[in-house]
């Protein structure tokens, strides 16, 4: 008899169970989803403009960044996300110049503390809010962040006393011209 009296117990316990999980399926299945129309409205999604998907260096309409490689963020960076390298580079004006070689960023062990941006003394950081970063391999989330290539350098001016010197040039010839004449 008391077989009877458990079997019916468990069987009314399994129901009740059963009709618990449903009722959490069943509020999930109207609840409003926020992602129903992703990814068909990929092009018209607004994601927040602070929302910190991926580190970028900053470039200008020339195609030129601000980084002059001094390793600031690296230095900051909590994790070791960043590997600034350096290159020396013949100027215009005859000097060497030591400038960015590579600047490696991996997305996967940052963690967006945004302590690179902030210290950064040249501006040339910032984080862009293009959220789709999802790659197969964890080797496609290391990313070279200086993809463009480096324009070069503007000639120097020249110095003001050089700029005097030639200018001045014709009036002397004038004047030892004129002595000559007399
Ligand atoms: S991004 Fe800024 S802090 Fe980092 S190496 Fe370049 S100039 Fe220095
Ligand atoms: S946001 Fe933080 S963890 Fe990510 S690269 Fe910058 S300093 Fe490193």
């Amino acid at each position: 008899m008391g077989s009877v009296k458990d079997y019916f117990s468990s069987l009314g316990a399994g129901v009740a169970s059963l009709l618990k999980g449903m009722q959490v399926t069943g509020k999930e299945f109207i609840t409003p989803k926020i992602t129903e129309r992703y990814p068909e409205d990929r092009e018209t999604v607004k994601v927040p403009e602070r929302f910190r998907a991926i580190l970028t260096l900053k470039y200008d309409e020339d195609g030129r960044h601000k980084c002059i490689a001094c390793g600031i963020c690296q230095r900051n960076c909590p994790n070791g996300t960043i590997t600034v390298t350096t290159k020396m580079v013949d100027m215009p004006d005859g000097k060497k110049k030591r400038k960015l070689d590579k600047y490696v960023y991996d997305l996967g062990s940052c963690t967006f503390c945004q302590l690179c941006v902030t210290t950064c003394p040249q501006d040339a950081l910032d984080f862009s809010n293009d959220f789709e970063q999802a790659v197969f391999t964890r080797e496609k989330l290391v990313k070279q962040l200086n993809y463009l290539p480096e324009k070069e350098e503007p000639a120097p001016a020249p110095k003001p006393a050089a700029v005097a010197a030639v200018a001045e040039t014709p009036a002397v010839d004038a004047k030892q011209e004129n002595k000559k004449e007399n």
